[in-house]
């Protein structure tokens, strides 16, 4: 039995004359234009110089040629590496030096910028892909005709290297296995009940886990249907949805949705799961979207290094505010971050995780890698959290976003959850920031509705009578909104450079 990530995807793809995929414009590309595709380009690519284990560095715009091309780094056993299109020339060159791929792929605009990086001179070919799936890199699958043969790889070899999104510091490069992708995607089928008949709204860039891994690979891996959109809009995911099955989300699609007034039960009529991951959902959103289509969002939790670790329940309650329960395979415990030993059943610690969704470590990071996992293989995820009585987990916030004032821990999700359940607020954010005499001072940053007047002493007041006195924030800012990075996430290390002087004097 092979064991490599295409071979296990290829086993289950459906009657070749069936649609794999269906872009914007009107494209479209069935199973056995991807599978002639795809070898093309692992044709193309081998003929570059590409041997297994190298790297092939990718940073496109989203199109059907750019799946295509994931598709045959991985048949031609190399190591699909993609980066986030937002990253800038300087950027892409930290990453390209970090990396050492043998080709980059990379936007036309930006090809002889690219080749004249001084961290590119070891790279053999830089290739370019546009918006629309044309350049160097589709021409030359297209020109090659040779009879191309899978190159077969081993469970515990490397299918990709993904950044992590950068929201607490550098990025930095997860060693994806073909068995972690593989094993994740055939959980992910059974555990959202995937079949062939599925088709899915993909509006998450392919640049991230979420649009790549999550919902690509459980797509592919189900033999089903994928309609593409170059970027999330309300508009053109409503056109689609009478047509759909599945959408996969952030918690910023589903508040946009809300917004919008095309969003109704009859047009989600076809529609049998939404999920929802990368950033907490909020209580509100849940039931909003709730009560305009009837159907409950079901929330998960992943992360670059340990793809999905947590999945609400298909059947039975999806719990709001909840990541719902370990994924089969995945061993989960809260561990108190001082001692390391497990905690008892209701108390916050940090999650800790195992199983064959894990990472195979932190590219060219040895000592990080070894700091991050247990002896016993557990890794160390960083994020806090609670298990209630009936199993599910509570996602409580980061490590690295915890406040401890004055000797106490503030949980900043728990101040956050009391501003944004007062009238006129839209949302916050919760820091420590240095304090002379507190270590860190509770500080809140917060968007109004628009036309909403909430003075800071009121808001101070409100909190003053649900929370104990070492949580209240000393400061409450107004902002028109959160930094957010490409996923959506809110950037607390930018809100702590902007405030950082506050407490000082
Ligand atoms: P970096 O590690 O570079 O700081 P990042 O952690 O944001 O960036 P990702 O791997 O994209 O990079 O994101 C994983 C993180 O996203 C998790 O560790 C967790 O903090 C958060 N996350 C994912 N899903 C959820 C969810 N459903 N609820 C709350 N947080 C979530
Ligand atoms: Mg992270």
């Amino acid at each position: 039995m092979t064991t490599s990530l295409y071979a296990r995807l290829a086993a289950r793809f459906p009657d070749p004359s069936k649609v794999f995929l269906e872009t914007h414009d009107g494209r479209t590309i069935t199973y056995g234009d991807l599978d002639a595709e795809s070898a093309r380009m692992a044709g193309a690519l081998m003929k570059l110089g590409v041997k297994p284990g190298d790297r092939v560095a990718v940073q496109v715009q989203k199109s059907a040629e750019a799946l295509l091309l994931y598709l045959g780094c991985l048949r031609a056993g190399a190591v699909y590496l993609p980066l986030n299109t937002a990253y800038t020339l300087a950027e892409l060159g930290y990453f390209i030096g970090d990396a050492e791929p043998t080709v980059v792929v990379c936007d036309p605009a930006v090809r002889e910028a690219v080749a004249a990086l001084p961290e590119a001179k070891g790279v053999a070919a830089v290739e370019t892909l546009d918006s629309a799936g044309r350049g160097t890199m589709a021409d030359k699958a297209a020109g090659q005709f040779d009879t191309f043969a899978d190159v077969d790889r081993a469970g515990d070899d490397l299918a990709a290297i993904l950044y992590t999104s950068g929201t607490t510091g550098r990025s930095k490069g997860a060693m994806l296995t073909q068995d972690n992708l593989a094993s994740n995607a055939e959980v992910l089928v059974d555990a959202w009940r995937f079949t062939a008949a599925d088709v899915l709204i993909h509006a998450l860039p392919i640049y991230h886990t979420h649009g790549l891994f999550v919902a690509t690979n459980t797509l592919l891996m189900a033999g089903g249907t994928m309609l593409f959109l170059p970027k999330f809009d309300a508009d053109a995911v409503l056109a689609l949805m009478p047509r759909a099955t599945t959408m996969m989300g952030v918690p910023t699609f589903y508040t946009r949705l809300i917004d919008h007034p095309g969003l109704t039960r009859e047009v989600t009529k076809t529609m049998r799961l939404f999920t929802s991951g990368s950033a907490p959902l909020l209580a509100e959103t849940h039931r909003a979207f709730e009560e305009r289509t009837g159907h409950r969002i079901l929330e998960r939790y992943g992360m670059t290094e340990t793809n999905m670790s947590t999945s609400n329940p298909y059947e039975g309650e999806r719990r709001a505010g909840t990541v719902g329960f370990p994924l089969p395979g995945v061993d989960l415990r809260i561990v108190d971050p001082d001692s390391g030993s497990e905690l008892p059943q209701g108390e916050i610690g940090i999650i800790e995780v195992k199983g064959p969704n894990v990472f195979k470590g932190y590219w060219r990071m040895p000592e990080k890698t070894q700091a991050e996992f247990r002896p016993d293989g557990f890794f160390i995820t960083g994020d806090v959290a609670m298990v209630d009585a009936d199993g599910y987990v509570h996602i409580v916030g980061r490590a690295k976003d915890l406040i401890i004032s004055g000797g106490f821990n503030v949980y900043p999700k728990e101040v956050e959850s009391e501003i944004d359940a007062m009238e006129g607020v839209v949302e916050s954010a919760v820091i420590g920031l240095p304090h002379r005499d507190f270590g860190e001072g509770v500080t809140a940053v917060v968007v109004l509705e628009t036309g909403a007047a909430l003075p800071e002493e009121h808001v101070q007041a409100q909190l003053k009578q649900r929370l104990a006195a070492y949580k209240l924030p000393k400061r409450v800012f107004f902002v028109d909104a959160l930094p957010r990075n490409t996923m959506g996430k809110v950037q607390k290390n930018v809100l702590r450079d902007t405030y950082a002087k506050t407490y000082e004097g």
